[in-house]
């Protein structure tokens, strides 16, 4: 559903020249499913291309070729397996566009602009003085963005659109916040407003759904087709790959981890509901567990992690506290979908070493049969940049697709 927005593009029908199109049926179909191929597996030779994708060999080369004389694909290095000719490697010409990301979070704006490749050239930050306002928040993106866009890297007309990525309930198809517990906002109009005040075409999405896509196409989720990515911190959030595709549910709600059900009758989460894993296992849970166990509430999160690396008894119970609420959760999350991966991500991941093994004892504790001997943990500490890097690759998974 592209309802009320610009769907975003990067051309690749229009660029390339006519041939492109002999490939025969579903032409279009085919160029955005090797494009990202190559974009995500390259460097990969034409034979490899054909086998990972199952097209044939003249297939991929009709398709291939008119990408690299439009300058979207280049040929660098060579393969060579057994005897014959050695064959070129394909990869993505990765500064052929830029794409700018941009994560919005309480109290802060950060963007950055990348290459096609998801790399980082440029980031720029903005501290919000005004709460929790959209309007405020809004405008201070479109500063960010445009200071991206005035950036010596910058370069407008490579620039091919922006990506918002915002923790809740997102509509991305009208570029919409239906809801954001973290931001305090019901049914905000995103991708309108900075799209009209950057001029660029704008999708906005669920913040760790597209951690998620970044996970699966550069980073620890690269060739594991069903794995959680699990982020800790303010709140807690899950994006989901089910054999090889981000699920999002019927209605863009797959994931909310941070509001299961894990007491009967818990303290007050920010949903408005009582008990979920949030009121047990995010920062504010952490920093009221200090004090449960004797200790002073300290000052901010940072502090809690400084006061438990040093040794302070009621610190430490509350990390270990939240380890064993996260890890049971875990189980959870494992016996329903048995993924091969659960990433642990997000600002708290930092801490892994204070929560780390109440959380796996707990996970493989209580995951059933193989359930947690079947899947890796493993750890990713997320800051903000790597949280707008996911945002960027929201418009590129948009523009690849076509
Ligand atoms: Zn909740």
């Amino acid at each position: 559903m592209t309802v009320g927005r610009e769907r975003i593009t990067i051309g690749l029908a229009a660029d390339a020249p006519a041939q492109a199109t002999t490939a025969g049926a579903g032409a279009d179909g085919t160029r955005a499913q090797l494009f990202a191929e190559v974009l995500t597996a390259g460097p990969l030779s034409r034979t490899q291309l054909a086998q990972r994708t199952g097209l044939s060999q003249s297939t991929v080369t009709k398709v291939v070729n008119p990408l690299i004389e439009a300058g979207y694909v280049a040929e660098t290095g060579e393969h060579s397996v057994g005897v014959g000719r050695p064959q070129r490697l394909l990869e993505v010409a990765a500064s052929r566009h830029a794409v700018i990301g941009v994560k919005l979070a309480p109290g802060t704006v950060t963007g950055v602009l990348t290459d096609l490749r998801a790399q980082v050239l440029c980031v720029r930050e903005r501290r919000l003085t005004a709460g929790h306002d959209p309007a405020a928040a809004i405008s201070a993106a479109a500063a960010v963005v445009l200071d991206l866009m005035a950036s010596d890297r910058g370069a407008p007309d490579r620039l091919i659109g922006v990506g918002v990525g915002v923790g809740g309930h997102v509509d991305p198809g009208a570029g919409r916040v239906v809801h954001s517990g973290i931001l305090g906002w019901d049914e905000v109009a995103v991708a309108a407003p900075l799209g009209a005040a950057t001029g660029l075409p704008t999708v906005v999405g669920n913040d760790v759904d597209a951690l998620a896509v970044a996970e699966r196409w550069f980073g620890l989720g690269r060739g594991v087709d069903t794995f959680a990515l699990v982020t800790v911190g303010p709140g807690i959030g899950c994006g989901l790959f089910l054999g090889g595709e981000l699920f999002t549910g019927s209605s863009g709600l797959a994931g909310e981890l941070g509001h299961i059900p894990v007491r009967a009758d818990g303290e007050e989460c920010g949903c408005g509901r009582r008990g979920c894993l949030e009121t047990v296992a995010s920062d504010e849970a952490i920093l009221r567990g200090i004090e449960r166990a004797g200790g002073a509430r300290p000052a901010s999160i940072e502090d809690a992690v400084r006061l438990a690396r040093a040794g302070d008894a009621a610190a430490a119970a509350a990390f270990t506290s939240m380890g064993e609420e996260l890890g049971r959760a875990l189980a959870t999350l494992g016996n329903l979908i048995n993924p091969a991966r659960i990433i642990l991500a997000g600002e708290r991941a930092d801490a892994f070493d204070l929560f780390g093994q109440s959380c796996e004892n707990a996970w493989r504790a209580h995951s059933f049969s193989t359930a947690s001997r079947d899947c890796a943990l493993t750890v990713d500490v997320t800051d903000d940049a790597q949280w707008a890097r996911g945002a960027a690759c929201l418009v590129i998974r948009e523009a690849v697709a076509g």
